[in-house]
């Protein structure tokens, strides 16, 4: 395959990508609602985005990343009604808005960091660009594309035509008031909120600010449009979420941005990661059937071995959850790990034609829409192959963690080490025994039992030890 193929939710194809200017990519992420802790689910949609902004750096692209902090005037519906998720947030806990915010960003970036998650170029909080947001609704006010009701201003979208296109929506389908928490006096359903006045109902709001329509806080989609165009231009590569952001909160970005900019694609590529589900349920905060990244650490595994998890699915495929996935993901991980250490400090010459056909499946496999599955299993392939030196083997998965992101250059191998099973260890304890009372047939029997069970006894200097094979 020449080239990175990417699946484009926009033309529902998969095309071959090329950025808008020679040698730069440039990348927008939807970011955290950071209202509460951020959730594995989460932790998905930010390593496929870390997956692709590494596959971008492979093929020698500079990527420009930009990441948003939505930490206003995301409602408890994702349309227009309801609460605002974070000032529910602070009234519960009796904390300040701003104390919540920073509590959850701190906590997303630590659970990125921790996962090896690239850091974005640019971090932007929706709070910090309130005058780019309304400049934005000025410029669609003096268009013509808004209309202005008890609710707020909102954005027509009755005046630009290609709406349901991106989502391929039936407009028709949707009748007003049929879709929950819709506003009083829209014109379409669809319509959504560019600018929106506090509740006259609902009590003193903890953030707005003053606009050219009075006080109120922008609408959520603003966001996105107007820091992604402020960051990478008003027409820019790659724009990425979730694909529960395909219907609302991505179809509102496109129309007000194409409108506002007068542009044609907006952004040339979507890309969108499937859920991360749990007991057959999306993951999500306001359900509440969420797992932490601390959660998983609590429990003794490492971070890395949930980016392992993440690594054998598809980005574009469900993927679900459970105690026996993230265990196999661990000794997997474990196990990789094992293998990096044995090699990485191996000595000894290196035969490129041997290395050529596994990295060009590697390759072959990152691009072909980021097919972390396969790239994975490219990198068993090497670790278990017996015609690669060491050396070999370590050229190819320090080449491979570029993309795979696993830290196998520095990650130490737990389980063999420190894996601790007293039934193992008490038969271990006889064979020593045996040994000792020169019992060989009783200690040769006791290895070959727990070899059979995949256990390996390597006698070194400090005594025995055990790992599995
Ligand atoms: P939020 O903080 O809820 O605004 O979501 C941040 C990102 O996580 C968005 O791109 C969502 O689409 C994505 N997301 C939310 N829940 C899940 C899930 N269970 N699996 C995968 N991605 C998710
Ligand atoms: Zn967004």
């Amino acid at each position: 395959m020449e080239g990175l193929v990417l699946y484009n939710t926009r033309t529902r194809s998969k095309q071959a990508f090329a950025p808008i200017e020679a040698g730069h990519a440039r990348l927008y992420t939807c970011g955290p609602t950071v209202y509460a802790a951020p959730h594995i689910g989460n932790l998905r949609s930010n390593l496929f985005a870390d997956l692709l902004k590494r596959a971008l750096q492979l093929e020698g692209l500079r990527v420009t990343q930009v990441i948003n902090v939505t930490d206003v005037g995301h409602l408890t519906d994702d349309a227009d009604a309801g609460e605002d998720k974070i000032e529910q947030a602070a009234a519960r806990s009796g904390k300040s808005v701003a104390e919540i915010a920073d509590l959850y960003t701190a906590q997303w970036l630590a659970d990125r960091e921790r996962t090896q998650c690239l850091p974005p170029e640019v971090i932007c909080k929706a709070t910090d660009h309130i005058d780019e947001q309304i400049e934005m609704v000025r410029i669609l006010e003096a268009k013509g594309y808004s209309y202005r009701i008890d609710d707020g201003i909102y954005f027509d979208t009755a005046r630009f035509p290609g709406y349901a296109d991106f989502a391929r929506l039936n407009l028709e389908g949707q009748e007003s008031g049929a879709r929950i928490g819709d506003v009083p006096g829209k014109r379409n359903p669809s319509d959504f909120a560019l600018w929106k006045f506090p509740d006259p109902d609902g009590g003193k709001r903890l953030q707005e600010w003053d606009s050219p329509w009075g006080r109120g806080f922008p609408g959520w989609h603003l966001e996105c449009s107007a820091m992604s165009s402020k960051y990478l231009g008003e027409q820019f590569d790659i724009h990425t979420g979730g694909v529960d952001h395909i219907a609302v909160h991505h179809s509102n970005e496109i129309a007000q941005s194409e409108c506002c900019y007068d542009v044609h694609p907006w952004v040339a590529f979507w890309l969108h990661n499937e859920f991360l589900d749990l007991r057959g349920e999306k993951m999500s905060k306001s359900k509440g059937n969420v797992t932490v990244l601390d959660d998983l650490i609590a429990a003794g595994y490492p971070a890395l071995a949930f980016r392992y998890f993440f690594l054998q699915a598809h980005y574009r495929q469900q993927q679900v959850f459970s105690d026996e996935a993230m265990e196999a993901a661990a000794t997997g991980y474990d196990r990789l790990v094992g293998v990096a250490a044995e090699v990485r400090d191996a000595d000894g010459d290196i035969d490129p034609a041997k290395l050529t056909p596994f990295r060009e499946r590697f390759q072959q496999a990152v691009r072909d829409d980021l097919n972390a599955p396969r790239a994975l299993a490219t990198a068993w392939e090497v670790a278990r192959s017996g015609d690669l030196a060491p050396a070999e083997c370590w050229a190819l998965l320090r080449e491979f963690d570029a993309f795979l992101g696993l830290d196998l250059e520095h990650a130490e191998p737990r389980r063999s080490a420190s894996e601790s099973d007293p039934r193992i260890d008490a038969l271990v304890e006889q064979r020593q025994a045996a040994r000792a009372a020169k019992d060989f047939a009783e200690s040769d029997r006791i290895r070959d039992e727990l070899a059979a069970e995949g256990v390996v006894i390597e006698d070194t200097p400090d005594g025995p030890r055990w790992r599995r094979a």
